[in-house]
């Protein structure tokens, strides 16, 4: 009897369907970009004893302005900037999300670029912002000329710019950001780059934090989520001109990150060189991938991140559900003939290249 149609939801919400990639308990997860590695061990005990001092505090509220947290970030990040260009959430999607609800809202837009992260729209619609699809090339990429001309037609008050690209992996060009940035920028819009995966490039000189000097609304996101192994703290975070962190505090809720987040987050960040020790690894398993799939006759993606996006399959949903029945979670993004796979540790990624290629040899030759 009870369906959620009867209850009294936003008509804008009707017929939505929420965030769901698959979980699964499998002995091979490779579908949501995780860090697959395990936690140095004293990077645990760290975070133990500075979870255990934190809960000494819990019965008075958190540092609402998470002044130490800042301060680690801002040190971790460089390029000048101080613990005032920091802000930080639970995750990047409550950071986009603060983002839409500061500068997008009713009768506002916010345009990407699709296939692109496919929380974008869903956070749009959450905040009642218009959602707008721009497009790529057919190899996916975005060129200058083309985002320029989609920006003039639509006007949107926020674009924003995934790079290294989800699912496709690949990173954007300085020049398309600084292009996009102009345009957007001159009718008083907000560009957000979304670097979850920056830490994973080819080139880590090209991010957009070189681009921050002299461009007040610039936002570039990060997250721990990934390279930090850290999905399971929910901390994601900001650089940009102290005046966006003014404006996101109009919509944060007060407190918003406890005081465990903090105490989390700060032992991780005074542990980066042991946990980010794990991304060179974790980027020679990516690079082994895109060569064996090459091998294979598939077609990847070049990558900057920790997953590889690869087309070439006749059939993907065979393909997802083989690897599957063989304990292999990779994720399809719905694009057809290509699946995307994050690298994981050496033995995991061993075994999904050895399940694919027993699939292509048996139902793709
Ligand atoms: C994984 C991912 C994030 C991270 O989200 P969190 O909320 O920080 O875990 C953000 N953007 C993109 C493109 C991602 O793939």
């Amino acid at each position: 009897m009870d369906s959620l149609s009867d209850l009294p939801l936003r008509d804008d919400l009707r017929g939505r369907s929420p965030y769901g990639a698959p979980m699964i308990d499998v002995p091979v997860t490779l579908n949501v970009n995780e860090n697959t590695h395990s936690m140095p061990a004293e990077v645990v005990e760290a975070i133990i004893r500075d979870v255990a001092a934190a809960a000494l505090t819990l019965n008075r509220y958190p540092d609402r302005e998470f002044s130490v947290l800042r301060q680690e970030l801002a040190t971790y990040l460089g390029h000048g900037l101080t613990a005032e260009n920091l802000w930080a959430a639970n995750g990047s999607n409550e950071i986009l999300q603060q983002i839409m609800q500061v500068f997008g809202g009713p009768g506002r837009s916010v345009m990407s670029f699709v296939p692109t992260y496919s929380m974008y729209p869903l956070l749009a619609d959450g905040t009642n912002t218009t959602f707008i699809a721009g497009y790529r090339a057919e190899d996916y990429s975005l060129s200058i000329e083309s985002a320029l001309a989609q920006i003039r037609e639509h006007r949107p008050n926020i674009v924003i710019l995934c790079s290294p690209n989800n699912p496709t992996g690949t990173g954007l060009d300085l020049a398309v950001i600084e292009a996009v940035y102009e345009a957007v920028a001159a009718d008083n819009g907000i560009v957000v780059v979304d670097e979850a995966y920056a830490e994973f490039a080819q080139d880590r000189s090209q991010n957009a934090l070189t681009l921050l000097p002299g461009r007040p609304n610039l936002i570039v996101t990060r997250t721990m989520s990934k390279a930090f192994a850290l999905a399971g703290a929910r901390l994601g975070y900001f650089a940009a001109a102290p005046t966006v962190c003014d404006a996101v505090r109009l919509v944060r809720l007060p407190y918003h990150l406890s005081a465990v987040t903090q105490a989390t987050a700060v032992a991780a960040l005074r542990h980066r060189q042991q946990l980010l020790a794990n991304v060179d690894d974790i980027r020679a398993q990516r690079d082994r991938i895109v060569d064996h799939l090459t091998g294979l006759g598939l077609k990847p993606a070049v990558s900057d991140s920790n997953f590889v996006f690869f087309g070439g399959l006749k059939d993907e949903k065979a393909a997802w559900q083989y690897l599957l029945d063989a304990g292999v979670l990779v994720r399809d993004n719905g694009i057809p003939g290509y699946l995307r796979v994050t690298a994981g540790t050496e033995a995991e990624t061993s075994a999904f290249l050895e399940h694919m290629t027993a699939y292509i040899e048996t139902f793709e030759r």
